[in-house]
């Protein structure tokens, strides 16, 4: 019998799938700004959506946070022991001045926040599941494993999705996680290293962290990437690997870390993929998606500049003007022709301005 949680609620119909807690912003003292992080984007995400009238503080899910019992789903004790010490969540979280924080402090001030975006994530699962689609303003990270840490990723909130869903959730018995983040998503990786139900597709820069080699043989669909790849080598094999990896199995699932640190003038990342080729490669993942009727779950991953949580909110304003994402129960509105002449159109507008 799996245990009780409070992530598995039911959402009111009138609220969108999308769900954010204003508790995933890290702020302490200025500690935040120590670390290469705009740790404060999350909350600026929803603040452009709700200036565009996309969304308000009622019509959002609000994000609780993931329990010590949530977390054994995927986590050893041994492992949540160890972050109780200070100097082991430093390292994970790569903020050095963490180290001299009593843990009480690092506990409310730094992986509060994280277990937060984890349960957010978690939540989305079922989410998607029930709309067809969920977008997690926070989460995916990609680096954490059941009983390692790293890379700012403390909790493994893509295994734990899976897992949830696999035990939780009747017809869930396959997933795909499509990881296009700058970064090798060695986490799940190594987490579904010999799970045939769950098929990996990640496509990243070959010379950053983590470069996890035994990783590397949990992936179905390596896409290796430059420094410097640009937006029409990068999107011409986004898609060309999406179709792939769909046409390859049908999962019941598609986790979709949208990582932004792949964004031109990253300092970790080392990618050129402009703000228009973000929007742009995340509809090619939405449309293949939603065409193919299969429930969907984003969650924003890595991206580290400021003008990042302005690029987040305009791809998802896109994928809604779209008819991507809506806050209707059905996948219809994809059939629409008129929808279909507006995807038409909004291609070769992309194609004229960044390819
Ligand atoms: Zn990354």
């Amino acid at each position: 019998m799996p245990h009780k949680t409070q992530l598995y609620h039911d959402v009111p119909s009138t609220c969108w799938p999308i769900v954010y807690s204003p508790e995933y912003n890290i702020t302490f003292m200025g500690l935040e700004k120590l670390h290469p992080f705009d740790a404060g984007k999350w909350g600026k995400v929803i603040n452009f959506l709700k200036e565009e009238k996309l969304i308000a503080d009622d019509t959002i899910v609000v994000a609780q946070e993931a329990t010590d019992e949530d977390l054994l789903v995927v986590h050893t004790r041994r492992y949540l022991n160890k972050l109780k010490w200070s100097f082991v969540v430093a390292t994970i979280t790569e903020i050095p001045p963490v180290l001299f924080l009593p843990n009480f402090l690092v506990q409310r001030k730094v992986l509060k926040p994280l277990r937060t975006q984890t349960g957010g994530t978690i939540m989305a699962g079922k989410l998607a599941m029930d709309r067809g689609w969920a977008i997690n303003v926070g989460g995916g990270f990609h680096h954490c494993s059941s009983d390692k840490g790293g890379g700012f990723c403390a909790y493994a909130d893509i295994t734990l999705t899976i897992k949830f869903l696999f035990e939780r959730v009747e017809g869930v018995s396959k997933a795909t996680i499509i990881d296009l983040d700058a970064h090798q998503g060695n986490g799940h990786e190594r987490d579904f290293m010999h799970d045939n139900r769950v098929y990996i597709m990640d496509v990243y820069n070959r010379y950053i962290y983590p470069g996890d080699e035994f990783a590397k043989c949990a992936i179905k669909r390596r896409i290796e990437l430059d420094w410097g790849t640009e937006d029409k080598e990068y999107l011409q094999k986004v898609e060309t690997h999406v179709e792939g990896a769909l046409n390859e199995v049908r999962p019941d699932i598609i986790i979709y870390n949208a990582g932004t640190d792949v964004l031109d003038g990253d300092p970790l990342g080392g990618l050129a993929i402009s703000p228009q080729g973000i929007i742009k490669r995340d509809e090619i993942v939405f449309s293949t998606a939603r065409k193919r009727e299969i429930p969907i779950l984003m969650v924003t991953s890595g991206g580290y500049q400021k003008r990042t949580a302005r690029i987040i909110a305009d791809s998802i304003l896109n994928l809604h003007n779209l008819g991507f994402i809506d806050e209707k129960l059905s996948t219809s509105s994809v059939e629409n022709p008129k929808v279909e002449l507006m995807i038409t159109e909004c291609i070769s507008d992309l194609t004229a301005l960044s390819l």
